[in-house]
């Protein structure tokens, strides 16, 4: 919409025009006395996406403009419904009481609010961090990242090398899953890269200079109020700290306020931590249920660990599951804390219920940071500091010395709780506005104002006694609205009786009233006093609050010590219920479990078969598993790398005995078809992760595989898998711990011919028509794929059954005549090339004759195998 000349409008209208071009991307909230009013087109936008009346108001322009507004004590879900939609709102006050100020009222923008930074707990997940990002790239290099979650005060910052294809920035963005992200102009040129990012986050990009190196530097330095940044050992993270200063540049920007919470950097450097790429977090479930609409609680590795107490310890279990540790210290640390309270049941018990008290001290900080906590966020304070002292005299007397250390550093902070315990009423309301937050005998003169406000009562009532003995009007009464205060009323059938001193005030139908002299000097000593304590309590909080700020750096210290606590509790207490063990971490490449079992699907039924599991770097790198469909291979093979994972978080496992080598990556490639959602073919998404696999496995990771090639013919399928496994196997490339589940028995060759390749099958057996699921691996290939009997147990028509059955039969039938048409077509020609090139190898005049003997049978018998294969049974 064209707006006209700014000398045409109304100073309101000016005034609004010149907020509004300051910002220009955000719907602006206007505030004109009960309401928050929008104009021209964010009214239009504003009607259409929330439904409101679109009206016009007269500006001084020749058309009226369009406007739509919201009652501004309901103005936070309207801009909830917003954000949720995208949208950044900035939200203009009143800055001077219209009630006192001459002429046009000064009016600001007090804050920004965009989907990365809201504060407002009703649209908050309090179990989830709400992060906003910054990326910063600037030509080819390394990539600087930051992130910040101002509703805790989270704040961390890394850097990544550019590995061309973003599949590294895409790893990160999957285990910090940020709401917003802003960027720098290196990322925002980037077409096919922006369109990547906008496909899954708000993206915005962001003023150049912030993003500039040294005025990003003097912005952390500055907020973090250091002379430099050797104390955090990011000194030389040029990357990181230009997308650091940058978000502190946008957040100071949106929040407009101190930002006292966000007092630590925490600096991310990518080797301490295992990495996942989002398809593995998808695959294994750790925190997103596959299927939209299962129950996260249900379905997710974090909903099974999940017992923590307190918002804060929900939050730090969420970080761990996403970002399992690679440092074998650190593992053993948690995993020595867990122990402490697995065997410590009533410690377990004392801790939780004390941590049941504690409130979200971290967005209680970010609320005193805002300026906005109120006498209720106050009492919750209090009643989280509370418990520190005993929590902290429970561990320190249980004397674990894996849970002292945190113990010790618990600040019990009793000096502070004292204050509150005083000072803040019991049951105060919502609003600071209107007195009820302090409590009496905390202040003298609050409790002063008080009793005059109290005994005014008293005098009213006397005042009344005295008036009807002096009128003789029985049923004079004294009474209060806000437009009159304090008058007499007295009804109809005594007009005559009402003396002359009296002052008519207000008819009503059946009455009238009056005030006198005397009842206006009461009026004013008691709202008077009313109006000041009010006010004074509001004062008293106002400097209540100041003093908390200043400690919310030990506020915020011993949030950290309970909600790692809380981890620990909950991860024992996990361990307890289901019988886990905890595993032993070693640098060697052995992983060893004995009766695994998978932690979420065992816990959906009765009856779960254990299985054991041997991998190495050696004879047991890859352990070919097949198995009908539905015997239970993704789930032997999840198993495995969940017990991996949930050992590098430190949590106890499912499994009588694990031992687990560190491992550096848990890739999975596992059934292409909850792909499809995505819009790339099945078969291309099946390649291209296979790919990144390739391209980035160690010895020191663990792959799964799942049905690699099902989804193209069978010959291509089956030479790619075949190929892959080769690859994988190969020490000189990668010579990954691998389980690679196939419906190709064919693969089961790969044993004896590949060193490091060893057949399993999940066993079945085949009962008259049915199958019956055994559920146990074994050593061994299968050559049966169960398929028609598993459609049949589906529930597929008989008659579909049968007449399946008949076609199986024809194509076996075609297939061997195929065979021995072209007998080098198929995969037979790999045993004739095994045979062949063991003969090739053969050195003759090096063996005896005895030696000879042997090796002729055995190569014969090869050599009848192969022809077995390709001949019709
Ligand atoms: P596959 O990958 O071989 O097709 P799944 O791993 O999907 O089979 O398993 C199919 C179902 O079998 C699972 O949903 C689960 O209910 C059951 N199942 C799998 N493994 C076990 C086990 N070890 N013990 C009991 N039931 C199991």
């Amino acid at each position: 919409m064209a707006i006209l000349p700014a000398s045409n409008v109304t100073p309101m209208m000016r005034q609004y025009l010149e907020l509004k071009e300051q910002n220009p991307d955000c719907l602006l909230f206007f505030r004109l006395g009960d309401f928050y009013e929008l104009f021209f087109d964010d009214a239009v936008t504003a009607s259409r996406e929330l439904e409101l009346v679109l009206t016009g108001r007269s500006c001084g322009m020749e058309e009226r403009a369009p406007m739509c507004g919201v009652p501004f004590h309901a103005v936070d879900s309207y801009i909830d419904r917003l954000i949720a939609k995208g949208y950044k709102v900035a939200i203009c006050e009143q800055l001077t009481d219209p009630a006192q100020s001459k002429g046009l009222v000064e009016r600001g923008i007090i804050r920004i609010v965009t989907p990365g930074t809201v504060t407002d707990s009703s649209v908050l997940d309090e179990k989830t961090n709400n992060y906003v990002l910054s990326l910063y790239k600037n030509g080819p290099g390394k990539l600087g990242f930051s992130a910040a979650d101002v509703s805790t005060g989270a704040f961390s910052l890394g850097e990544i090398e550019d590995d061309g294809q973003n599949t590294r920035l895409f790893e990160e963005l999957s285990r910090i899953q940020p709401t917003e992200v802003i960027v720098s102009e290196g990322i925002a040129e980037d077409g096919s890269l922006m369109k990547r990012l906008k496909g899954a986050y708000y993206v915005y990009g962001y003023a150049k200079w912030a993003f500039d190196p040294e005025t990003a530097k003097k912005n952390l330095l500055s907020h973090f109020r250091l002379a430099d940044l050797s104390g955090y050992g990011c000194e030389g993270m040029t990357e990181g700290i230009c997308a650091a200063g940058a978000l502190l540049a946008y957040l100071n920007e949106t929040q407009k306020n101190a930002l006292e919470h966000i007092n630590a950097i925490s600096v991310y450097r990518r080797s301490s931590f295992m990495v996942l790429d989002e398809a593995t977090r998808r695959n294994l479930e750790l925190t997103k249920p596959i299927r939209e609409g299962r129950s996260a609680k249900k379905t997710t590795l974090l909903g099974l660990l999940d017992r923590t107490k307190t918002a804060m310890g929900g939050r730090m279990l969420r970080g761990w599951v996403n970002q399992p540790l690679t440092d074998k210290r650190a593992i053993n640390a948690r995993l020595d804390a867990v122990a402490a309270f697995a065997e410590d049941m009533i410690l377990r018990a004392a801790i939780g219920d004390a941590l049941d008290k504690v409130y979200d001290l971290e967005r209680l900080c970010s609320r005193l940071s805002y300026g906005t906590l109120n006498a209720r966020d106050a009492l919750s304070l209090k009643h989280s500091l509370s418990v520190i002292p005993s929590i902290k005299n429970d561990v320190l007397a249980a004397g674990h010395p894996a849970l002292s250390a945190f113990a010790e550093k618990l600040d019990p902070l009793t000096g502070l709780h004292a204050i509150l315990e005083n000072a803040v009423a019991e049951d105060p309301p919502a609003v600071i506005t209107e007195g009820g937050i302090i409590k009496e005998g905390y202040n003298g003169q609050i409790d002063e104002l008080r009793q005059a406000s109290t005994e005014g009562k008293d005098w009213l009532n006397k005042l009344e006694e005295a008036e009807k003995d002096a009128t003789g009007i029985k049923t004079l009464k004294i009474g209060f609205n806000k437009v009159f205060g304090y008058y007499i009323e007295i009804t109809k059938s005594h007009y005559a009786l009402v003396p002359l001193r009296y002052e008519r005030k207000q008819t009503l139908a059946n009455a009238e009233r009056f005030i006198t002299p005397e009842l206006k000097e009461l009026e004013e000593k008691i709202l008077g006093a009313q109006e000041r304590s009010v006010a004074l309590e509001y004062e008293v909080f106002a400097s209540l609050r100041k003093l908390l700020t200043e400690h919310i750096d030990r506020i915020k210290n011993n949030a950290g010590l309970l909600a790692e606590l809380d981890c620990y509790r909950s991860l024992a207490s996990v361990a307890e219920s289901y019988g886990y063990s905890r595993p032993k971490l070693t640098a060697g490449g052995r992983l060893s479990i004995t009766d695994g079992r998978h932690p979420v699907v065992e816990r959906s039924m009765t009856g779960f078969v254990p299985n054991d599991t041997l991998l190495d770097g050696g004879e047991n790198r890859v352990l070919v598993i097949t198995g009908p469909n539905m015997a239970g291979k993704s789930t032997y093979m999840r198993q495995v790398a969940l017990i991996t994972l949930m050992a590098h978080i430190g949590s106890f496992v499912p499994a009588k005995k694990a031992e687990i080598p560190l491992t550096d990556r848990i890739f999975t490639r596992v059934g292409a078809s909850d792909d499809l959602s995505f819009g790339q073919s099945t078969f291309m998404v099946e390649m291209s992760e296979t790919a990144n696999i390739l391209n980035n496995a160690t010895a020191k990771s663990l792959l799964l595989l799942d049905e690699i090639g099902r989804g193209t013919s069978t010959y291509d399928g089956l030479s790619i898998a075949w190929a892959v496994v080769e690859y994988i196997c190969d020490k000189a490339k990668i010579g990954a711990k691998t389980l690679f589940a196939t419906h190709f028995h064919e693969l089961s060759e790969l044993e004896g011919l590949l060193d490091g390749v060893v057949n399993y099958r999940i066993t079945a057996r085949e009962s008259g028509e049915d199958v019956i699921f055994l559920r146990k691996i074994v050593r061994g290939g299968t050559d049966k794929s169960f398929g028609i009997q598993v459609a049949r147990l589906a529930g597929i028509p008989q008659t579909v059954i049968a007449r399946a059955k008949e076609i199986l039969r024809k194509l076996e039938a075609a297939e061997i005549n195929r065979s021995v048409e072209s007998k080098e077509e198929t995969a037979p020609p790999r045993k004739y090339a095994a045979v062949l090139s063991e003969l090739a190898a053969v050195k003759a005049d090096e063996l005896t004759p005895f030696e000879a003997l042997g090796l002729l049978y055995d190569l014969s018998e090869k050599a009848r195998e192969a022809l077995c294969a390709a001949k019709p049974q």
